[in-house]
């Protein structure tokens, strides 16, 4: 399969009075046409900086790194080009769809505005596509519906409406950033099928933003685990969830919920993610991590390829690890 989406060494900073903090640090990520690609990590590991850096749309500052799609470097290219390319070629999802849909406008007049933009189509044929794409994302009464406003519909439906804002123009990428989190299990599970239903029609390679491990089971090909700013293990899905390598992804299966409890529960792993930069030598996950050694300490670990395809940054899969050690115990 083609490439779509290849980040090699993003840093994404910000800068403030109180220091510098490396929100994205390093972070290497490949999409392939059609394919949808977990991020998955707590809040504060870099995941939406990495997403928003995607549509050039970080507060922050990219200090290094490229971030081709379709082989062009979307940080080098104008403002002009990269407004032709959002919308249109990348679109984007959110959680709460009040914050991207504006209160004043129809419904109608904002999918529509995607195609009069990158399309050329008049009012009354952007109309009319609005009423297909509200029909095609399942919503009822859609001549009604393309004339009412966001605050007239139920939570789900404003997420339906998103999705067909974001579909309009049938994008090569959707990023969609929690997109069912703020939505009850029903809602969740018929907006989950429907983002399926569209990506096979489409082709549409889905970057798929998310902390919940059911999303990630229900829809993604291959998983990529951030913490504090990096990717600390990749795989296939089922790789992932069957044989996790990094301390950080176990301490994430083990926080999914169990049939029998049924329940939803954040993650149990102990402490936080520490606030990026803090950690200014070893591994990050070192203060929260039980199999923690001298050499996390004091060393970063790489990215290092535990079997083919499958990768993972921990000094666990290192053959050197022993001589390091005793290394560090010569020297004391
Ligand atoms: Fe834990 Fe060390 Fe692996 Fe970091 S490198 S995850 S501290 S074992
Ligand atoms: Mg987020």
């Amino acid at each position: 399969k083609n490439k779509l989406l290849e980040i090699k060494g993003l840093q994404t900073y910000f800068y403030s009075d109180e220091g510098v903090v490396p929100a994205v640090d390093g972070v290497d990520i490949t999409i392939h046409e059609g394919e949808t690609v977990g991020i998955v990590g707590e809040s504060g590991c870099g995941k939406s900086v990495t997403s928003l850096t995607t549509m050039r749309l970080t507060p922050g500052k990219v200090v290094g790194g490229t971030i081709e799609f379709n082989r062009n470097n979307i940080l080098s290219l104008t403002e002009e080009e990269m407004r032709a390319l959002r919308g249109n070629d990348i679109a984007m999802i959110f959680q709460e769809p009040m914050t991207s849909l504006n209160p004043v406008f129809t419904i109608g007049q904002q999918i529509g505005e995607a195609v009069e933009i990158h399309r050329n189509y008049s009012k009354q044929q952007a109309r009319q596509h609005a009423i297909e794409m509200l029909k095609l994302v399942g919503i009822p009464r859609p001549e009604q519906i393309v004339d009412e406003y966001p605050h007239q519909l139920s939570g789900g439906m404003r997420q339906r409406v998103m999705i067909a804002m974001a579909m309009s123009c049938e994008p090569k990428l959707l990023i969609a950033d929690e997109p069912t989190t703020a939505l009850d299990v029903t809602i969740q599970a018929q907006i989950l099928d429907l983002m399926r239903k569209l990506k096979d029609e489409n082709n549409t390679a889905i970057m798929m933003i998310t902390h919940d491990l059911g999303v990630v089971a229900e829809m993604c090909d291959r998983v990529i685990v951030m913490y504090s700013g990096k990717v600390v293990e990749q795989g296939d899905v089922v790789t992932i969830f069957t044989n996790p390598q990094h301390p950080y992804t176990q301490g994430l299966m083990k926080s999914i919920p169990t049939l029998e409890r049924g329940e939803k529960r954040l993650y149990s792993i102990k402490g936080n993610v520490p606030i990026p930069g803090s950690l200014r030598e070893g591994c990050t996950f070192a203060p929260r991590c039980d199999m923690a050694m001298d050499v996390c300490r004091r060393q970063a670990p790489q990215l290092v390829e535990v079997e083919p395809g499958h990768f993972s940054r921990c000094w666990l899969h290192s053959s050197n690890e022993g001589e390091t050690r005793n290394e560090t115990a010569a020297h004391r």
